[in-house]
């Protein structure tokens, strides 16, 4: 097969090349890409069939009438292509990724050697369930471990991530209303939880209700006290908070609620602050996910692969979702539906068609049993002291408006405030990408202006910290100076300042070739 040349277009012309434009639009080893459609060609393709006999007789009136218009590509093309791509991404491979609210650690390769066992990775999620004993094991397991960890009485393991287990949480708590014949409208959400909390409780059907932070960051406990009453279900509270601080009233939190007849849910998606180190049944906690991508590691991220397990209270265990995972002598069943007058006959109902991710499980419970508790106790304390070291080591130079709370938890969170010249947050974390690494979370929490969430886990070592460290105070000193050259920043990234107001609101997703765009013009 040909190579479609209009793969390859000159850049530059030949008098700008001594200004560091090369013809090809490359940079040294950081390759430009254009679309497949662009290298591709519909004409052609990468692999060689023989000519079908026509299949009309058998798709009758479905056969496809015109082509499909995908382009084609040799195979070395299109590995290319992706390999190409893949270097103009940022990866935790590649270096210190310091989103706040999303734990981007390390991955240990062992986890992906245990999850790629093929009786683990290649079963049937419709095999007999005799014939997959090992792996109902596996997710029991990895459910007792999570019962261990957070004192609590029961475990959902089918939610498939933090804010599907959110749902999975609340649906408990409204099916536990209503089966005492008490269903209420609203539920309480502090400032500092998590974006997903209030949108969770909307979705469930409830009335949402914002309790404000006091000035530590922290849920004003007065405030949450005095809006209980009959018509509050609960509360969702995230702790450690969006903030990066614990929530020490938790439990004062939980019996308030309690004898208000409400229930309490708990973000549990920064449960690796305080593994091993808290037990939030001890703080009266009804129901709590736990991202297993996030506290037990296995990568994710656009949107990847998750499990958001939910651990749950006596009160709440009855009414957990099905399908789940029962030991019944030597062995293991699925109780895939409710059998009345059995303990869980007051099931919600079912979140997911098939139970679980094998994948996340099988990672989870390599972490698990590779750190051990002591471990594992060891992996928040380490979150919490790099997340402590980042917090003191620039608080001089950047705004830290929580810095007089106490220690932060695993995430350390700076303002805009004092930068001049016009410079803001968004200045700084373009400057970042210039130094080689992924801006932290931006604008988030909301209730810290021009936030900058900053995580940076216990996988990072002292030196890589340091080095993260010495660029944000060059660039928060630079920012501080009014350098307005901060405002064309990223300048050594393969794209400069995108619009990306206009990126949100009219994406083009799909290809349309310049000339027939041109003609439906
Ligand atoms: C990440 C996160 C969530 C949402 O988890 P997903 O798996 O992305 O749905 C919810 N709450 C907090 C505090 C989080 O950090």
């Amino acid at each position: 097969m040909t190579v479609n040349p209009s793969g390859w277009r000159p850049a530059a012309p030949a008098s700008e090349q001594g200004r560091g434009e090369t013809v090809t639009g490359n940079r040294a080893l950081m390759l430009e890409e254009p679309l497949l459609f662009e290298i591709g060609s519909t004409e052609q393709t990468g692999v060689d069939f023989q000519q079908l006999q026509p299949a009309a007789t058998r798709l009758g009136s479905l056969e496809r009438n015109r082509p499909i218009g995908l382009a084609g590509l040799s195979e070395p093309e299109a590995v290319r292509h992706y390999t190409r791509l893949s270097r103009q991404n940022y990866a935790i491979d590649l270096g210190l990724f310091p989103l706040g609210s999303c734990t981007m650690k390390h991955n240990p390769r062992l986890n992906e050697k245990v999850a790629r066992l093929t009786g683990f990775a290649d079963i049937h999620p419709l095999q007999p369930v005799d014939t997959v004993q090992g792996a109902l094991e596996l997710i029991d397991l990895v459910g007792h471990w999570l019962l261990t960890l957070t004192g609590m009485h029961s475990v959902a393991m089918s939610p498939k991530a933090g804010a599907h287990g959110e749902l999975c949480g609340l649906l408990c708590i409204r099916a536990a209303l209503e089966a005492r014949g008490d269903a209420r409208e609203v539920v309480l959400v502090p400032e500092s939880a998590h974006g997903t909390n209030p949108a969770t409780a909307a979705f469930a059907g409830y009335r949402v209700e914002n309790i404000p932070a006091n000035a530590d960051g922290r849920v004003d406990l007065d405030a949450l006290k005095s809006r209980l009453g009959p018509d509050v279900a609960g509360v969702m509270i995230t702790n450690p908070n969006t903030c990066g601080l614990f929530e020490p009233d938790m439990k004062a939190i939980s019996d308030a609620v309690h004898a208000a007849g409400g229930l309490v849910y708990c973000d549990g998606a920064n449960f690796n602050a305080i593994v091993g180190k808290v037990r939030p049944g001890d703080l009266g906690i009804d129901a709590m996910h736990i991202n297993l991508h996030k506290t037990f590691s296995t990568p994710h991220g656009g949107g990847g692969p998750g499990a958001g397990p939910v651990v749950l209270s006596e009160a709440l265990s009855p009414f957990a979702p099905l399908p789940f995972i029962e030991k019944q002598g030597d062995g293991f069943v699925l109780v895939e539906e409710e059998i009345a007058g059995e303990h869980h006959s007051q099931s919600f109902g079912r979140m997911v068609a098939f139970h679980g991710q094998m994948g996340m499980f099988t990672r989870a419970a390599a972490y698990m049993l590779s750190h051990g508790a002591d471990g594992l106790a060891q992996v928040a304390e380490d979150a919490v002291l790099n997340a402590n070291y980042i917090l003191r080591s620039l608080q001089g130079v950047l705004d830290a408006p929580f810095a007089d709370s106490g220690p932060c938890m695993h995430e350390a969170i700076f303002s805009d405030r004092g930068f001049a010249g016009g410079l803001g947050t968004l200045d700084l974390a373009k400057a970042l990408i210039d130094e080689g690494f992924h801006p932290m979370t931006m604008y988030f929490p909301l209730v810290v202006h021009g936030s900058m969430l900053v995580e940076p886990t216990e996988t990072e070592s002292k030196a890589s910290l340091d080095q993260f460290i010495a660029a944000l105070r060059s660039i928060a000193e630079r920012a501080r100076a009014g350098d307005q050259s901060l405002k064309a920043a990223p300048v050594h990234a393969p794209r400069r300042r995108l619009d990306e107001t206009l990126a949100a609101r009219k994406p083009v997703l799909v290809y349309k070739d310049p000339e027939s765009a041109q003609a439906a013009e």
